[in-house]
């Protein structure tokens, strides 16, 4: 628990984000380009995300290899976990 919060983490992010904001990276989940000036809590600000959750990959937290710059609305409407199968996708029998 807790590896969010530590200081390896925290400088982790702040390297990231220094390079992806100087290389204007777009949100890995939708491809659209990301507000590097925006407020943190803002739905266009970046959110570091992780191609591999930490949850599953809790070892691969602090691997830059599995961070991904995200939208902050995306990685929150993704969740920690991989998209879910939409069960109300396949309506083939109407
Ligand atoms: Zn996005």
């Amino acid at each position: 628990m807790g590896t969010r919060h530590t200081r390896a983490y925290t400088d982790l992010r702040e390297q990231l984000r220094d390079w992806w904001a100087r290389t204007n990276a777009p949100c890995w989940l939708c491809g659209q380009p990301i507000d590097y000036d925006a407020p943190a809590h803002d739905p266009a600000a970046l959110d570091l995300d992780h191609a591999k959750p930490i949850e599953t990959h809790p070892h691969l937290a602090l691997d830059s290899s599995n961070c991904r710059p995200s939208h902050c609305r995306c990685n929150r409407s993704r969740g920690s976990r991989a998209p879910r199968p939409e069960m109300g996708m396949v309506t083939e029998d109407w």
